[in-house]
């Protein structure tokens, strides 16, 4: 599994919650990503119908927000919103919005049209633009580009050529989706994982909190941190995701807007926060941004808080994480033997 690992003393826990009815645990592969849903409910059935709604969900999520399925919104849209003015579903039109919020949050660093160049790469087969085919596309990276009409719920683009992907922001919406859809049935105890983006609510069996583990980016069997975490949404980027090497030099899936290159500030941004939505654009932003101004974002964020591994391998923590600004914090030096 890639991402943010879920060591939730995985094994142990399992059979524990096998044998405790109610509980439900189930994996699939959507999204190009796992998803993971761990949940209970007193009444078996209802369970069930969580972990189906959850699946259903992220499948219906995929094929209208995917770039790579044609038939998508967002590939309609990719397709003609240069030419002409594209209606689109309140919830794509939305979820556009927020990235561009997260845009004039991060000065740019997150910026959904950072596709007009991020399609020229394919990761799994090593192929990447060349300098000049890679500047010329950096020119059409700016999210003010996008043109959102509030009235009619319509999108332009601003020049052809521009194209936008919702990969650093749509799982985490995917997961708080799904969160509501499970609190809407009346299931107050679940972990909903789409990739490197999670959300939880209540705690787990036997009053215990979620553990989230973010592991070494160098080292998948190994953690630099274990957070037990309630009511509350974690995203991990990190270069180790998607990538590939030439020359000795990491070509990975998180493109800083102005150079339209891989960002190669950290290894690693973990974000804590609220909501899903939030986390997963704001753990993309601060891997863009790097480790002094991710950090000074964060710190002045209320209510997030962020664990980044730089370009050394070197642990840094916002300040609601440190144990001198903040007594009561949580975080725990990595397990000795961690379980994958
Ligand atoms: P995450 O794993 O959440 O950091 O998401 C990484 C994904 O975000 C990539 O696979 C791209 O689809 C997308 N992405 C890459 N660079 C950016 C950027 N600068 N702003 C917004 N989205 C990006
Ligand atoms: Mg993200």
């Amino acid at each position: 599994m890639r991402g943010l690992e879920l060591f939730l003393s995985l094994m142990l826990m399992l059979a524990a919650h096998t044998a405790c009815a109610g509980w439900l645990h189930e994996d699939a592969d959507i999204m190009g990503t796992r998803i993971t849903v761990e949940l209970f409910h007193d009444d078996t059935a209802v369970a069930r119908q969580g972990v189906d709604a959850v699946m259903a969900e992220m499948r219906r999520i995929d094929s209208d927000m995917s770039p790579w399925i044609e038939t998508s919104e967002l590939a309609r849209l990719n397709r003609d919103a240069a030419t002409r003015p594209v209606i689109v579903s309140d919830e794509l039109f939305k979820l556009i919005r927020t990235s561009l919020h997260f845009s004039d949050l991060t000065h740019g660093a997150f910026d959904i049209t950072f596709a007009s160049v991020g399609f020229l790469y394919d990761y799994r087969k090593g192929v990447r633009p060349d300098d000049r085919q890679r500047q010329q596309a950096t020119e059409l990276i700016n999210y003010h580009n996008l043109l959102l009409d509030e009235d009619s719920h319509s999108i332009a683009y601003g020049k052809p050529g521009v194209r936008i992907d919702l990969g650093g922001i749509a799982k985490g919406h995917a997961v708080d989706r799904c969160i509501a859809l499970l609190q809407a049935i009346g299931i107050k105890q679940a972990l909903v994982t789409a990739g490197g983006d999670s959300r939880m609510i209540g705690d787990r069996w036997g009053g215990r909190p979620w553990n989230i583990g973010v592991r070494d980016p160098r080292d998948e069997k190994k953690l630099v941190a274990v957070i037990p975490l309630e009511n509350v949404a974690v995203s991990t980027s990190g270069d180790y995701q998607r990538y590939f090497e030439e020359n000795g030099v990491r070509y990975h899936h998180i493109i800083n807007p102005t150079s339209g290159d891989s960002a190669r500030g950290m290894h690693s941004a973990t974000i804590i926060g609220p909501d899903a939505t939030t986390t997963d654009a704001l753990s993309t932003s601060v891997f863009v941004l790097g480790v002094e101004q991710g950090l000074a974002l964060v710190n002045r964020l209320p209510d997030i808080d962020a664990i980044l591994v730089d370009a050394k391998g070197q642990l840094h923590y916002s300040d609601g994480l440190l144990p001198a600004k903040n007594p009561a914090n949580n975080v725990k030096p990595p397990a000795p033997h961690p379980q994958p």
